[in-house]
């Protein structure tokens, strides 16, 4: 992985490069950001640049070195494991990194240790990394990756540079989506929209085959609910059901649907809209609607999703939403 090689983000290569070139790379640094939003990239393309022979401002990805990089075999640059699924236990620090990090680098200048969903790493765990962080030998550097940077003990974070991921812009998105994914248009604005600056949640939506299966099921139920009677409500409070672990995405898209309907309504533009595939619908919709009805919908998903995270009665939330729908849908 090359810094060039990742979209967005800005700031912090200008920072990891900076402290490259200024030969002021700190120890210890927090890499935090949701899942998926590319900290293993930004990592990867950090050690192998520290790592690369031609010591320029970017791994220059032909070297022995960042060969070894890019097949992860690289003898200093070491990836912290850990065998309980949600824990990241003290032996796990102890083993891989705290007896690991006396013996001097294999081949280069420094030893890397890259501890992905670092945020597993029990209390225990982060005391005895503490030591290590504390007094760490002039070749080594920890990277932390975390969704939760805050969780870490205050000793921890004092100790780390913290960088934070941003949102990437939803134009760089769609870029990447048509001309390195191949996703046609109207798909990728879709996957923009409902990734909010996530751009490896982004990829992984436009090539989901459930992602796109549960699109065309919201799509289909905003068409025809305007028209459902009330057996056909009930009959699709049924299949919802299937949707049940995902249905917060499901009511993201909803969200993105009505947004889109308000949005259109509101300036009357079609180039606004995300579901293009579908704005022939969404033109009536907004031509149907009231400003009033299309927030007491997009309200009614809200408390619907409210509902449902409380562990309200699934069935009864869906159900009641539906209805508030189709009730101002006409
Ligand atoms: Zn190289």
């Amino acid at each position: 992985m090359k810094f060039a090689d990742i979209r967005g983000q800005q700031d912090i290569k200008a920072h990891l490069q900076n402290a490259i070139a200024r030969q002021k790379v700190s120890h210890a640094y927090i890499i935090s950001g949701e899942k998926d939003s590319g900290k293993m990239m930004l990592a990867e393309a950090f050690a192998a640049t520290l790592m690369c022979e031609a010591h320029g401002p970017d791994a220059c990805g032909e070297c022995h070195s960042c060969k070894q990089a890019w097949n992860h075999n690289h003898p200093d640059i070491r990836y912290v494991t850990h065998e309980k699924p949600n824990t990241i236990s003290v032996e796990d620090i102890r083993q891989q990194i705290n007896n690991d990090i006396v013996i001097k680098p294999y081949a280069s200048d420094y030893k890397i240790y890259i501890v992905d969903e670092a945020e597993k790493m029990n209390k225990a765990a982060q005391n005895a990394l503490l030591k290590t962080i504390e007094e760490p030998p002039s070749y080594g550097i920890l990277l932390l990756l975390t969704t939760n940077a805050a969780g870490f003990l205050p000793t921890i974070q004092s100790r780390c540079v913290t960088l934070e991921l941003k949102p990437v812009q939803g134009d760089i998105i769609k870029k990447e989506l048509m001309e390195q994914q191949k996703i046609p248009d109207y798909q990728a604005e879709v996957c923009v929209a409902f990734a909010q600056g996530n751009l490896g949640k982004a990829i992984k939506l436009a090539s989901s085959e459930e992602f796109n299966e549960m699109k065309s099921h919201m799509t289909s139920l905003m068409r025809r609910i305007g028209t459902m009677d009330l057996y056909g409500v009930s009959q699709e409070v049924k299949e919802l059901e299937t949707y049940k672990s995902q249905i917060q995405d499901y009511f993201d898209l909803m969200n993105i649907w009505f947004r889109d309907v308000l949005l259109y309504k509101a300036t009357g533009k079609e180039e606004n809209i995300t579901f293009q595939d579908e704005k022939m619908i969404i033109k009536r919709q907004a031509a149907q609607c009231s400003y009033e009805g299309l927030n007491q919908m997009i309200d009614a998903v809200k408390v619907a999703g409210r509902r449902i995270a409380s562990n309200g009665n699934y069935n009864l939330a869906v159900e009641l939403l539906l209805l508030s729908i189709k009730e101002n849908m006409v």
